[in-house]
């Protein structure tokens, strides 16, 4: 099987910061992955560079066996990319349908084609429906997330990567979420999933790669790095 997504041997830099250290990983159509490591290993710059917001200064990445080094971020997306960020950057002074509006309208500006994605989005998060004419900046930080996610599948993508959905939520709204992670991946959809909190993580996925200042130092399936204790202490911060 050849995978969706397929990083070989990426180099990413800030200026003179060397922040990816020739990455490869690959993400294959169904599965869940996820990217563990501390604070400034280089997840975030993993999607980054996935998207186009950070061109990569040598190796190859390619999306359903095409090369995407280069492409502009909008058109990422419209090959079948998202990327989720960190702090779900909602705009906060629109509402929650505006939100989901603009979520479809960074893939095709159809009427018929945003209709279908909010209610697919209001199936999926029936509190969303609620409060669909509240603004954004006004939800919970889970419900925020909720949101995120929702205008995220408005584009319809083939990949979607989500970085540290459970961020700032309690743990039960983390339990929430991740049990809408596991409903989205049963309907289908392929997620490259970057979270500290490990353990849910790879509750989730079935794969993980460890990445630690640039580099991946490991990579199993989610089985064995749950397992393993050693890991789980070094790496996974437990
Ligand atoms: P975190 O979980 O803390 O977000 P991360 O694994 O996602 O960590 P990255 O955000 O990818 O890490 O950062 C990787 C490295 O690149 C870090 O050393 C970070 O300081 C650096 N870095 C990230 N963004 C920039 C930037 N815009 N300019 C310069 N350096 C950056």
């Amino acid at each position: 099987m050849s995978a969706l997504l397929k990083l070989d041997q990426i180099h990413s830099y800030y200026g003179k910061i060397h922040a990816l250290k020739g990455i490869s990983l690959e993400v294959n159509q169904g599965e869940i992955v996820a990217l563990l490591g501390s604070n400034g290993a280089g997840k975030s710059t993993t999607l980054k560079t996935i998207s186009g917001l950070v061109v990569p200064k040598s190796g190859t990445l390619e999306f359903e066996g095409k090369s995407i080094v280069g492409e502009f971020p909008h058109k990422i997306v419209e090959s079948g990319i998202v990327h989720v960020p960190e702090g779900r950057r909602i705009f906060g002074g629109l509402t929650v349908l505006e939100n989901l509006e603009i979520g479809g309208y960074t893939k095709r500006k159809d009427k018929k084609f945003i209709q279908e994605g909010i209610t697919r989005a209001f199936d999926l998060f029936p509190r969303l429906k609620e409060r669909q004419v509240q603004l954004a900046g006004t939800l919970s930080g889970g419900e925020q997330q909720m949101l995120a996610i929702s205008r995220g599948l408005m584009a319809e993508p083939k990949l979607l990567m989500l970085d540290e959905p459970s961020m700032g939520l309690a743990p039960i709204i983390v339990e929430g979420i991740m049990r809408i992670i596991r409903e989205i991946n049963k309907q289908g959809m392929t997620i490259l999933l970057i979270e500290q909190n490990a353990k849910a993580a790879l509750k989730l996925a079935s794969r993980g790669y460890i990445i630690e200042t640039g580099e991946i130092v490991m990579q199993d399936s989610a089985d064995i790095l749950r397992d393993d204790d050693k890991i789980v202490k070094a790496y996974l911060g437990a």
